[in-house]
């Protein structure tokens, strides 16, 4: 059997992309979904070595933010630390990325913003200047070193390179004309908007908003419904918002790859037994 997998854009911009994928099944979205989710690597800080602190913040909670604040990614030019050649359990500049931070507060009370973290690679840096990470009050002061790596989501949530990875199953709406009572009452529950009145009759007009929650079927009065609700069972929309390290078509692309190479390990093993 062969996927002969077709794809349509809904969406696409530096942080969303919604498809529409036809002629695929729930396994291979399943599996999609899951490696871009969990495998995917992207770039975090995973250590920090605290030099000074003396915000009411501790060190635990310092570098748990800094972990949390999303980096821009480059799969080029960094290793995985344990692909990597140094097998060095403080890394080498291959697998590890140095940032630096130096507050202080000379009057007042002021917020430390990711913008102030200083990286030695310029293109490693958090996705936007204006995350707060902590605040100081006058003659506070906090100066650290953090290290980022690539890590993997399975590992720790902070590595996972998407916020919303998921798709629904395409939806198939018919307004049975010769059952509808025209009372609208579908048109009122429905919660995606997805119908519009248009003289006195319902129609669809936001289909793929639908999330076949059927509120619509449940409201209709008629017995049999004068509505009808099911979804195509090889068609999928499917939402990937990216965390902001990697363009979320390269999420995907990365996420096919990595499938492609567990199909080919396992392919291996198969053939060695
Ligand atoms: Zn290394």
């Amino acid at each position: 059997m062969s996927y002969k997998v077709k794809i349509e854009v809904l969406e696409k911009n530096e942080s969303n992309l919604r498809i529409i994928v036809k002629d695929a099944d729930v396994p291979l979205m399943n599996a999609l979904r899951r490696i871009a989710l969990a495998e995917v690597p992207s770039m975090a800080v995973d250590e920090v070595v605290m030099i000074e602190n003396s915000s009411i913040l501790q060190d635990e909670i310092v570098a748990h933010r800094l972990g949390l604040t999303p980096l821009k990614t480059d799969l080029e030019t960094y290793n995985l630390p344990e692909d990597c050649d140094c097998q060095s359990e403080f890394g080498c500049p291959q697998c590890r990325v140095t940032l630096t931070l130096d507050a202080e507060s000379k009057e007042g009370t002021r917020t430390v913003y990711s913008g102030e973290l200083i990286s030695e690679n310029p293109e490693i840096v958090p996705i936007s200047d204006k995350i707060p990470l902590l605040k100081l009050a006058k003659g506070q002061k906090v100066k650290l070193e953090a290290y980022a790596r690539l890590g993997k989501g399975k590992n720790h949530a902070k590595w996972q390179p998407t916020v919303v990875c998921a798709y629904k199953y395409f939806p198939k709406i018919e307004v049975l004309s010769e059952k509808c009572e025209n009372c609208t009452k579908c048109a009122d529950i429905c919660p995606k908007k997805v119908f519009i009145i248009k003289d006195e009759k319902v129609n669809v007009q936001n289909l793929l908003a639908c999330n076949l929650c059927m509120d619509c079927v449940d409201a209709c009065p008629t017995e049999p419904k004068g509505i009808k609700v099911e979804w195509e069972k090889n068609a999928f929309i499917m939402n990937i918002e990216s965390a902001g390290g990697l363009p979320p078509e390269r999420i995907l692309q990365e996420a096919t790859k990595i499938l492609e190479k567990q199909l080919k390990e396992f392919e291996e093993q198969l053939k060695v037994e």
